[in-house]
């Protein structure tokens, strides 16, 4: 006979049973540099006003539902087309998540590249709706014969286009994308997470492709401990997913602490401007090492191939000397004995460049591996 918990869990969706829950890695007390937040804290005055706002906040309250002020101040600070729509998502998975929800209709599909960022696909597995993932080509582009086909196929209801993409870190061509939003058969949503390192965007071109969607986070400004998102594109598109959004899921605090920083969005540029120097300075002292190859970034994180040795011994000594990054545990495909690194503050980037040279000289047949080239 089966216990009630048995009965119970026959109750959830098989394809659910067989998810493991999107895992974490512990970083209590190591040099972070595995999710690519912003290393930089407010300074002591601004910390010390910012505490005085959400003290004085009404929790007894619930939040304005539309976050109606914050939405207007997004609009002036992201530069939202007039003409568009903004829906907010508890960080942008929440976004994903609500347009899966809109779309989750027998035969919906959710199309997007991979390697590409995991919630697309593990969204599209929660809400029951296929997901398809084109392939990229080796230098992480995409591969538009492939994609035609794809779109032929599947006619998906919602296109993702990560820009830059994570964990390739490039933008991909814009007139290739151009041409994917002409040639779909619904929404595409390009994802411009990374957008305060890339600084291009396709939120000027809003205006000129009704189908086109263009969401932003806050999180890699530096506010990643917010969950605040934004969804921008077409005024009835934007109605319909507001329609499946909770009433009140951009919370009081949240609410205060983004108005707040973004009156000081200068302060969180500047930091966004530190990243993208320290960046170019990261990848000029990885690609100086012969055992590995090292692709383009145009985001605050940096993919990396090591050449000869097994990249999750490398991760794990790095792991041991403090620094913690990400190991895409690839043996095959385009990801193959890859790692990816955020870029962190000079003194947290000097820490993993020496972890890895050590990393990388004690594990080469002749300890020479982290030789300069
Ligand atoms: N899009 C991409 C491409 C990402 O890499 C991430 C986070 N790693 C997100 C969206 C989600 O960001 P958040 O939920 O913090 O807004």
């Amino acid at each position: 006979m089966s216990s009630m918990i048995d009965k119970c869990l026959q109750a959830i969706r098989p394809e659910i049973r067989q998810l493991s829950a999107y895992h974490v890695a512990d970083a209590k007390g190591m040099v972070k540099l595995d999710a690519m937040e912003n290393p930089y804290l407010l300074d002591k005055d601004l910390r010390a006003e910012l505490q005085g706002l959400l003290a004085s906040a009404d929790l007894n309250r619930y939040p304005d539902p539309s976050a109606g002020v914050l939405r207007q101040h997004l609009r002036e600070v992201m530069r939202v087309p007039q003409g568009s729509e903004i829906v907010l998502g508890n960080g942008s998975d929440e976004l994903i998540q609500m347009l899966a929800m809109a779309v989750a209709q027998e035969d919906a599909c959710l199309l997007s590249f991979e390697p590409g960022f995991v919630m697309y696909q593990m969204i599209a597995r929660f809400c029951d709706i296929e997901y398809a993932g084109v392939p990229l080509t080796e230098s992480f582009e995409i591969d538009m014969g492939q994609t035609r086909r794809a779109i032929e196929k599947h006619q998906p209801a919602v296109i993702f286009i990560a820009y830059p993409n994570n964990p390739s870190a490039n933008c991909f061509n814009d007139r290739q994308i151009e041409e994917i939003i002409a040639m779909a058969p619904g929404m595409v949503v390009v994802d411009e997470a990374y957008h305060p390192f890339a600084q291009k965007s396709f939120m000027h071109r809003l205006k000129d492709h009704d189908n086109l969607l263009v969401m932003r986070t806050v999180s890699k400004l530096g506010l990643a401990g917010l969950r605040l998102g934004l969804l921008c594109g077409h005024p009835k598109l934007i109605n319909e997913i507001d329609k499946v959004r909770l009433p009140y899921n951009i919370n009081v605090l949240t609410q205060t602490a983004a108005g707040f920083m973004l009156e000081h969005i200068a302060v969180l540029d500047e930091q966004a401007a530190h990243i993208r120097e320290q960046r170019g300075l990261m990848m000029d002292a990885l690609r100086s090492m012969q055992v590995l190859e090292v692709f383009p970034s145009d985001a605050n994180f940096i993919l990396f191939r090591v050449l000869g040795i097994d990249a999750n011994e490398v991760f794990e000594r790095i792991r041991q000397q403090g620094v913690l990054i990400k190991n895409m545990k690839a043996t095959e495909g385009l990801l193959n004995n890859c790692l990816r690194v955020t870029v962190g503050t000079p003194e947290e980037n000097q820490a993993f460049l020496s972890a890895l040279r050590n990393a990388v000289k004690s594990l080469s047949p002749h300890g020479a591996g982290g030789d300069e080239k």
